[in-house]
């Protein structure tokens, strides 16, 4: 049906041609040309028909070192002859989905009109550390993973072909009935034993001998992962087809989704840092300087200004020193500085040292309550609190007074105020 017109004068090189490789090309090199062609023309993306038709022929020939021989010794129309004289060869479509999906095509062609099916994606989480997507880094990770079969191509047999299963009749499906009662019959649908759902067996003699008919053998692998400068908690890093081979499947993907640790001293929100610092009452009073490794292990001094006083709480900024942009790596954003003030514990100071401050510090506002005024106050006494710790225990009781309104009075308008 896809047969070439009339007969044609037999030259070998013309396959070659349409795949734009040499004679000698590698088998590496007929895939790659394929696989960049074919991409380039399939008819869904606009690509002439005829030429998609003709880059399936072409490589179905060159890829399968049979018909390559006899193409190469004796030109196309020995081929035809090879290939039953009608000279027919696969769907262009069905060679183009097999190679996709790492399927072989050869043989009895039982991937013909037979829809291929997705493969799982294989998802994994990437644990880096910030010193990792701050400067960049490659992770090796190392993982198993099924292929098709090198030897039969994932046929599972040395013939390339396969039997009907006799148990299912190929559906791949067995019903089973079983009587649980008087007249009452179970009907059970399972995948069938006898090929395990594939609907194909294979003859014992014409197994394939590397993977025993099983089609897939496991490979080690080593990913190469590249993290780049900038790339952000959650990200994919996807390698497109690698995940676990099955015949008649389309390859998924291994998705790498990128877990950044936190950090012992480094915040990180979006492309800014964040650090805390301590400072003495002193140091935020007289001025400070310290130095901070950053996440490179340079050594960054940071010092206060002439004059400046930091309040504690306060929020200090220095550009670009932030974490590099993901894409744009030589722009970054701004490492934050939240500083916190650790004030002297009572009794620090003896009377003549606060008397001595006191003419330093700004004058007492306390000094303005008259001596008339302290006549008409009343006396009180402060006491230490854990404010936190009160707060929680408050809200607490008042979420069980809710429920337990709730139980009293199922009205529904007390608990609504009372969760306000
Ligand atoms: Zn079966
Ligand atoms: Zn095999």
């Amino acid at each position: 049906m896809f047969g070439r017109g009339g007969p044609r004068r037999s030259d070998n090189s013309k396959y070659y041609d349409i795949l734009g490789i040499s004679k000698n090309a590698s088998e590496d090199e007929i895939k790659k040309a394929y696989r960049k062609a074919a991409m380039k023309n399939h008819p869904d993306k606009g690509g002439d028909p005829e030429k998609f038709k003709e880059l399936g022929q072409a490589y179905e020939v060159l890829s399968d070192p049979e018909k390559k021989e006899l193409y190469d010794q004796y030109g196309e129309d020995a081929l035809k002859e090879g290939m039953g004289g009608g000279g027919s060869f696969h769907n262009p479509f069905d060679i183009f989905e097999s190679f996709f999906g790492g399927a072989s095509f050869g043989g009895g062609g039982s991937s013909r009109g037979r829809r291929q099916k997705h493969g799982e994606d294989v998802v994994h989480s990437l644990k880096v550390s910030l010193e990792d997507v701050y400067n960049g880094t490659t992770k090796k990770l190392s993982l198993s993973r099924n292929i098709l079969c090198p030897k039969c191509k994932g046929k599972g047999s040395k013939s390339g072909t396969a039997g009907r299963c006799f148990g299912c009749k190929g559906t791949g499906m067995k019903i089973t009935r079983r009587q649980i009662g008087l007249g009452m019959i179970q009907q059970m649908q399972h995948v069938c034993p006898d090929c395990r759902g594939s609907g194909e067996v294979i003859n014992e003699r014409d197994k394939c001998p590397l993977c025993k008919g099983n089609k897939v053998s496991q490979e080690k692998k080593v990913l190469e992962v590249h993290v780049e400068k900038g790339m952000q908690q959650g990200q994919k890093i996807v390698f497109e087809g690698q995940a676990d081979e099955a015949p008649d499947t389309i390859t998924g993907d291994i998705v790498l989704v990128l877990q950044v640790k936190d950090h012992p001293k480094f915040r990180r929100e979006q492309d800014d840092l964040y650090i805390d610092h301590n400072l003495s009452l002193t140091e935020a009073l007289c001025g400070f300087q310290f130095a901070v490794k950053h996440l490179d292990g340079r050594q960054l001094l940071i010092k206060s200004n002439p004059g400046e006083v930091i309040k504690p709480g306060q929020y200090k900024a220095i550009n670009d020193e932030g974490m590099p942009q993901h894409n744009r790596p030589f722009m970054k954003g701004r490492l934050y500085i939240q500083f916190n003030v650790d004030f002297p514990d009572s009794g620090f100071l003896s009377p003549d040292q606060c008397q001595l401050l006191e003419k330093v510090l700004p004058q007492k506002s306390s000094k303005h309550v008259s001596d008339m005024e302290l006549d008409d106050c009343e006396e009180t006494t402060l006491h230490d609190v854990n404010f936190k710790e009160e707060m929680r225990r408050k809200q607490q009781q008042q979420y069980r007074e809710a429920y337990d309104e709730d139980d009293d009075e199922p009205s529904g308008q007390r608990v609504q105020c009372a969760q306000q």
